[in-house]
């Protein structure tokens, strides 16, 4: 019998209906409806927040993340960073399932602290939570002390946890959190009175582009600036292949992090993904303390790097100079490739921003402007930055709304391209034009995250991927008598 005689399905939509339904989505028409809809989601741009949790987690000498929740969410958190990355990420669950959500999670929490101590042997266990157990309101200050009274876990581990909801906030959200609560613990009682190490602390925020952190090291490493990263992910995600697994490769060293409280300056370059984070530094670090956007394009990382020359009263090194004067030249080769082209993109507030202003700078158009977690400061900041050019100025901005939404926009308003993730690229094939994979998570394409956005060099790059996409496209399109040797 044949396969197609086999198979008997419930409802059948005639041909002539998907054409139809599919066309209909493309329309004005279709875009109302969809922008009426108000309780439901549909593909959002951004993920839950213990995954953020467990970014920060990973990013430290030794740590174990450790979900205190369902081992589905934890392999959901484990399989996204593992194929954006392409590397392990060893994490643990204490595996609720109904007893857990009956009883509440302590027992599963205490034996799971147990086995994965003497398991995994880590310098430090870091807890967050999944949907469920803050749904049935676990208590995770009193559990995790009962575990060190019974002698679960020895009494000096060090155990930060977080509590982080995913029916709020995003990821960004769940990174700051965990990384207010491994600060918290490190520094506990290591602030001296009149030390300070001569350091600068740097945080990157929700950042899940290695090339960035590497970038910031070699930048700090041409002024001759000693620093302590705080959650360096760049060794753990990017470890060298040398035929040896480490379970926990690189990471802020621990010594390090506690110290930080007696650093010289700590600077943040993700405002909106460790707002509470920097709040609470900003109360309790010594030091000068500075928030600012993250060194996308030429001004923000001039920006960048005047701040690091004034803090530490040293010049502005040759060699950054020279890379800024390149980064220049790059952009005037190929500004006629970009100049007035129309973009949407969407991504993280602190990403968001960035893209924004290398658009600007480069004469391109941000055109559909989207953001599927923000708040009304985010997208006040967000018309001020579109307002400072001629080129931002027919631009809307969507707070809340998710990629359906942006297919609507797309489709009935069209842009030259989009720039996001891995996310978009059905948009992006209906509407036949390309998708410029910067931000997270990206799973269908390989190294991405190891070519830096960030400095005078993440110019350079996507001044790069933008204008041979569009070189490419013209060449792939063109007629023969059109298509040249030269573009
Ligand atoms: S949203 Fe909740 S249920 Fe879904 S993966 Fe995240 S923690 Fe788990």
């Amino acid at each position: 019998m044949s396969t197609e005689k086999a198979v008997k399905y419930v409802t059948e939509t005639p041909e002539e209906e998907v054409k139809r339904v599919a066309e209909w989505i493309n329309t004005e028409e279709y875009k109302e409806k969809n922008f009426a809809r108000q309780a439901l989601v549909i593909n959002p741009a951004h993920t839950c927040q213990p995954l953020g949790a467990e970014l920060a987690a990973h990013a430290f000498e030794g740590s174990l993340p450790f979900v205190h929740g369902s081992q589905g969410c934890a392999s959901y958190y484990r399989s996204t960073l593992n194929r954006h990355f392409r590397e392990p990420a060893p994490a643990v669950s204490d595996s609720m399932t109904e007893d857990g959500a009956v009883f509440g999670g302590q027992n599963n929490l205490h034996e799971a602290l147990e086995n994965a101590y003497a398991l995994y042997k880590p310098k430090m266990i870091s807890i967050f939570t999944s949907c469920m157990p803050e749904i049935i309101g676990d208590d995770l200050t009193a559990f995790i002390k009962n575990a060190r009274q019974k002698g679960h876990i020895p009494q000096d581990t060090l155990l930060p946890y977080a509590n982080t909801p995913s029916f709020n906030g995003s990821h960004i959200h769940g990174y700051d959190a965990m990384l207010l609560s491994i600060l918290q613990t490190l520094t506990e009682g290591k602030q001296v009175e009149g030390r300070c190490t001569g350091k600068l602390n740097l945080i990157a925020g929700f950042d899940c582009n290695t090339g960035n952190y590497q970038e910031y090291k070699r930048i700090l490493k041409a002024f001759g600036i000693p620093y302590t990263f705080l959650a360096d992910i760049s060794d753990v995600f990017d470890s060298p292949l040398d035929g040896t697994y480490q379970l926990y490769p690189g990471g802020t060293k621990l010594e390090d992090a506690a110290d930080s409280i007696n650093g010289k300056a700590t600077i943040t370059l993700g405002a909106y993904s460790t707002s509470k984070t920097f709040t609470w530094i900003k109360d309790n670090y010594s030091g000068k303390h500075i928030s600012m956007p993250a060194p996308f394009g030429i001004e923000k990382t001039d920006a960048f790097i005047m701040k690091l020359a004034d803090l530490f009263g040293k010049p502005v090194p040759e060699s950054l100079k020279a890379e800024r004067g390149r980064a220049v030249d790059a952009m005037t080769d190929a500004h006629q490739y970009m100049h007035g082209k129309k973009f949407a993109i969407y991504g993280d507030p602190d990403y968001l921003l960035g893209y924004i202003s290398f658009l600007l700078e480069m004469g391109a158009r941000p055109y559909h402007v989207l953001c599927s977690k923000g708040t009304k400061k985010l997208e006040k900041e967000i018309q001020a930055l579109l307002d400072t050019s001629p080129y931002g100025k027919d631009a809307k901005i969507y707070i809340n709304k998710d990629l359906w939404h942006l297919r609507s926009l797309v489709m009935t308003d069209p842009v030259d391209a989009v720039i996001g993730d891995t996310h978009a690229k059905f948009i992006t094939r209906d509407a036949k034009i390309p998708l410029f994979r910067f931000g997270f998570p990206n799973f269908d394409r390989v190294n991405l995250h190891r070519y830096p956005l960030v400095g005078y060099q993440g110019v350079i790059n996507m001044v790069s991927t933008i204008c041979n996409k569009f070189i490419e496209i013209t060449d792939d399109t063109c007629d023969d008598r059109h298509f040249e040797m030269m573009r």
